[in-house]
């Protein structure tokens, strides 16, 4: 996680007027982050430049304080740095991929797809890869799981015929997808051949398919690739690995396009729409930086809401007697919920469905409880919730109600907590 940049954001904090030593050192642990994401050099300054100036030089809207101010510009810089949002049309088209070897291009053909396919339009794939022994197995094999028609020659060598070949026998099909070979390098001859697959196949979409953990060399077999057939469209894979994934954005930059999709894992199904919000998250290392920032300010206000604490362990009817509280300022439990990083936890749907007036009269009852009640909810007996019933004006099954939405929450943070999750809002914004 950048500490540095959380330390920065901190430092800007309860600041009246821009203050430039701030947004310099701010700008210095961003930088330090990209850098380490593998975002190229001149990406980086491109981007530090535009955000000192702007920081320094445009004034925060009013009533929006200089932290939001200068982090809602970073934000921007770095939605600019994702390239263009590239739509997917869900009709007939002809999609020619193209990346080196092992860059996840066949994965990525085949998890193309089953995501057309699960659009409802009949999808169909060529191997065109002649350089790979074991490319239209590999190919064939992943389609098959899905019923998707795959056409190969396996032990010809011209692509060009291959395809040509694979276009009659496909001619069903709305969506076609050719897979093309990649070597370890860029060589003269693979450009040529997927110059021609371009003009045979006119196809509408040439996606670039990079590794996550491609560096600095996507920059150059970018370059490459565009020159060649004008690359449209960039997929990212091996995103469920360590790597950030920053290095695709110079193929990003270099091709004037945008990121379709990324892939995260090895089956037909691991792959998703590209999502520039979650995409900035894990290239910074921290939850969902717009929406926080969107909430931040209003919570901070708020001393008693502990939720390092509730996140550690302890949960008691006091921690959500303050949550409740906090809520109010916060929005919606659920919005509250989905911004944070779950590493797939699940939240049952109930724990949402708690209306304000709900909240009012738990409050109301957990008022008519003893310290010892609220610290220790499982002391509660059948005697207590009379006495507190009582107390709150309540009726018995109420308070019963109250426990059972406590116990639900105590389960859900524990899942949260079992799955990885972290609440990142305090650790960046205190
Ligand atoms: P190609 O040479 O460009 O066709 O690359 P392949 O599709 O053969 O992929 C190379 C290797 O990367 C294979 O072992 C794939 O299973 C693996 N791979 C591809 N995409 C992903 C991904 O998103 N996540 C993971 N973990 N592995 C992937
Ligand atoms: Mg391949």
């Amino acid at each position: 996680l950048g500490t540095g940049l959380k330390d920065a954001v901190k430092k800007l904090a309860g600041k009246t007027v821009i203050d430039r030593a701030a947004v310099e050192e701010l700008v210095k642990d961003l930088q330090r982050v990209l850098l380490q994401a593998d975002v190229n050099v001149k990406l980086v300054m491109n981007l530090s430049k535009a955000v000192k100036a702007r920081s320094l030089e445009e004034e925060p809207p009013k009533g929006m304080s200089v932290r939001e101010h200068v982090l809602r510009i970073v934000y921007q810089e770095l939605v600019n740095l994702m390239g263009d949002e590239v739509t997917v049309t869900l009709g007939p088209q002809t999609i020619l991929m193209a990346g080196l070897q092992g860059s996840g291009k066949t994965t990525t053909t085949g998890k193309l797809a089953r995501y057309f396919q699960r659009k409802g339009l009949r999808v169909g794939v060529i191997c065109a890869d002649v350089f790979r022994p074991g490319a239209y197995d590999q190919l064939r094999n992943l389609c098959s799981k899905v019923n998707v028609p795959c056409y190969g020659e396996p032990g010809v060598t011209d692509a060009v015929k291959i395809v040509e070949n694979g276009i009659r026998e496909l001619k069903n099909a709305e969506v076609l997808i050719i897979d093309t070979q990649g070597r370890h390098a860029l060589e003269d001859d693979l450009i040529t051949e997927i110059i021609d697959l371009n003009v045979l196949t006119k196809a509408t979409h040439r996606w670039l398919v990079i590794d996550a953990a491609l560096g600095q060399q996507a920059k150059e077999q970018a370059a490459r690739f565009h020159e060649a057939i004008s690359i449209d469209g960039v997929i990212i894979t091996k995103m469920d690995g360590t790597a950030k994934g920053g290095g695709a954005l110079s193929a990003v930059a270099e091709t004037g396009s945008g990121i379709v999709f990324t892939g995260s894992g090895e089956t037909i199904e691991d792959l998703e729409r590209f999502d520039p919000d979650s995409f900035i998250s894990r290239l910074l290392g921290m939850g969902d930086l717009k929406s926080l920032l969107e909430k931040a300010e209003e919570v901070m206000a708020d001393e008693e809401f502990d939720v390092n604490a509730m996140m550690k362990g302890k949960f008691t009817l006091r921690d959500m007697y303050k949550q409740l509280e906090s809520l109010k300022k916060m929005g919606p439990l659920k919005q509250v919920m989905s911004m944070l990083p779950m590493g797939g936890a699940k939240i049952p749907e109930d724990v949402f469905d708690t209306t304000s007036v709900k909240m009012e009269r738990y409050k109301i009852i957990m008022d008519s409880m003893t310290n010892e009640e609220l610290e220790n909810p499982s002391v509660i007996s059948g005697s207590r919730v009379q006495r507190i019933s009582l107390g709150a004006g309540a009726n018995p099954e109420e308070v019963r109600e109250l426990l059972k939405y406590y116990k639900t929450m105590q389960r859900a943070i524990k899942g949260f907590r079992g799955a990885g999750g972290k609440f990142n809002m305090q650790r960046m914004m205190k």
